[in-house]
């Protein structure tokens, strides 16, 4: 991760991806049929679970699941290692540590979140919490962005199957942080107001 040095904000850096011109020619989306990781029976072909929700007595990594998360076989951050904050010339960087997985929303291929039923949609939100919940208890994780992308033009050209996506940051990210200050001095602001009121000064 490194600093943009104009904003101030964490960027994350990949050190070896590319552009292709091909990246930006979109076709219309269209749910492949070709051998997904992510269907039912195939759990082999992802990382080991992390969280899953099926019934008791069946197995973890097997079939049976309604929702499964399991960490990104690609990820952009790593859970192994320290941050190592350090300065490198002009730039301040850390290491990409944090989190990177996927919710596989459901077990079929040919559903997407919004065709589900209330239900369906309430387990994929279960194990949204369940996650967070989980990551607080990392100390060096300061923010969990959930993301879905549906579509070509949104980047999911490789991957059809109903997901999410999870990602663990070792910052929190700008944007968020001065909502969370703004939301202090408010507070701040009106809790002085409302007790000099109380005490019946002004
Ligand atoms: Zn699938």
């Amino acid at each position: 991760m490194r600093k943009d040095v104009f904003s101030g904000r964490w960027v994350i850096m990949a050190e070896a991806a590319t552009v292709r011109p091909s990246d930006f020619h979109f076709k219309k989306f269209v749910r492949e049929t070709t051998f997904c990781p992510f269907c039912e029976t195939n759990e082999a072909s992802t990382p080991a679970e992390v969280f899953a929700i099926r019934p008791s007595g069946l197995s973890a990594n097997g079939p049976g699941w309604s929702v499964r998360v399991v960490p990104n076989s690609d990820p952009r951050l790593r859970i192994e290692g320290e941050l190592g904050r350090r300065a490198e010339g002009f730039h301040d960087l850390m290491n990409g540590v944090g989190a990177h997985e996927i919710i596989v929303e459901t077990p079929r291929h040919d559903r997407s979140l919004h065709e589900f039923e209330i239900y369906e949609i309430c387990d994929v939100i279960r194990a949204y919490v369940a996650r967070i919940v989980d990551l607080e208890g990392d100390k060096r994780i300061r923010y969990v962005l959930i993301f879905k992308n549906h579509g070509e033009e949104a980047g999911a050209h490789t991957i059809t199957h109903s997901i999410s996506q999870l990602m663990a940051l070792p910052v929190t990210p700008r944007t968020v942080k001065t909502k969370l200050i703004t939301a202090r001095d408010y507070f701040a602001l009106k809790e002085h107001a409302s007790t000099a009121m109380c005490s019946g000064k002004n």
